[in-house]
């Protein structure tokens, strides 16, 4: 357990330490990066970084509340500046993600074409499942998924014709274990996992990477429930420079997710437990599952294993079929 005291210390050394050293050899020259939600928080810190490494940016921001209320350009045009000012180029755009195919439009006419795509926009409606709201749970799974829904399939046909694309889409940890009170993103977070790693299978013939990450850094959207000085401490830029990797050219992996913050950088799998396979050639009984169950959960048996597809997947499926066919 860190305490308050801990991170005022932390943040104390922080101050201390130069800047992130800007990869030398990594660069994005002639590349056009689209970055959603890049107005504010962890969006800015990747437009940032993307433009200081020569891409053309185009900085997509509504503008709105932390709960998606209002609209309001400059949260935009403030980034967009900071990056032309740095001797970047970039361009804004002010549309919901909701409408993809307006902020792809905006690369197109501006740069003539789009390389990198970072799905990152996304607001709160955190509550209590009990009070939450048909409006709370829309809005969420609007801006999230289908959001990073409608500007993939807006940019997925000039990937395709250009043979080439890296997009980087955000999940949460909150997706992949669940978190009390936020029901809606949770569910809106692991479908953007899911949409990811199917277009990662389905873009690979064309080189098309695409990469999930589970970020965690001081923003507006955790200064509710982060210490002042955590947010202060845990900055956007230790995250971007992963997002700039998977946005690469020489990122070497499609369809993984990451866990990232505080300069910590980790992948996630999925486990599965040796299972068991009852005999098919009589009625299975519920009280026969709970005899077996502490073996169906057992992961420590030595027989778990971390399938990476669905064929994978079913393949213990079927093998009990055909195993439970011979021993009959
Ligand atoms: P943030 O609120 O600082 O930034 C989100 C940005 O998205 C804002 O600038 C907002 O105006 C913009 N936005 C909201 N709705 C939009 C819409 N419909 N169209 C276009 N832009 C819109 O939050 P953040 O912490 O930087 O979060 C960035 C992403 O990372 C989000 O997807 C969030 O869910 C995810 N995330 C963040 C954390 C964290 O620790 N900060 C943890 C897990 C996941």
């Amino acid at each position: 357990n860190i305490t308050d005291t801990d991170w005022v210390g932390l943040l104390e050394r922080a101050k201390e330490l130069p800047g992130n050293p800007k990869g030398a050899d990594l660069r994005f020259d002639g590349q056009v990066a689209i970055v959603t939600g890049a107005g504010g928080g962890l969006g800015r810190a990747y437009a940032l970084l993307l433009g200081s490494l020569g891409a053309s940016v185009v900085v997509n921001d509504l503008g709105g509340s932390a709960v998606g209320s209002g609209s309001d350009k400059r949260a935009a045009d403030v980034v967009v500046d900071e990056i032309v000012r740095a001797g970047g180029k970039a361009v804004a755009n002010y549309d919901s993600v909701e409408e993809g195919e307006k902020v792809v439009e905006t690369a197109i006419k501006a740069f003539g074409r789009v390389d990198i795509l970072v799905n990152n926009a996304g607001i709160l409606r955190d509550k209590s499942f009990v009070r939450m709201t048909d409006a709370d749970w829309d809005l969420v799974q609007r801006v999230h998924l289908r959001g990073t829904y409608k500007v993939t399939k807006a940019a997925w046909p000039y990937l395709v014709k250009q043979k080439y694309g890296r997009i980087v889409n955000t999940a949460s940890a909150v997706g992949l274990y669940g978190n009390f009170g936020q029901a809606n993103y949770s569910a809106a977070k692991l479908g953007i996992l899911g949409l990811t790693n199917t277009i990662a299978l389905e873009g690979r013939k064309y080189n098309i990477i695409a990469n999930t990450i589970a970020p965690n850094a001081g923003t507006r959207m955790t200064a509710t429930i982060m210490p002042p000085e955590m947010v202060e401490a845990l900055k956007p830029d230790y995250v971007a420079p992963l997002v700039a990797f998977l946005a690469h050219n020489e990122c070497p992996d499609s369809g993984k997710v990451f866990e990232v913050g505080s300069g910590w950088i980790a992948n996630v799998r999925r486990q599965r437990s040796g299972g068991v396979g009852f005999p098919i050639d009589r009625p299975l009984a519920p009280e026969s599952i709970a005899a077996k169950w502490a073996q169906v959960i057992d992961f420590e048996d030595g027989r778990a294993t971390y399938p990476t597809s669905a064929q994978e997947s079913l393949q213990s499926i079927y093998g009990n079929y055909l195993a439970q066919q011979e021993a009959g």
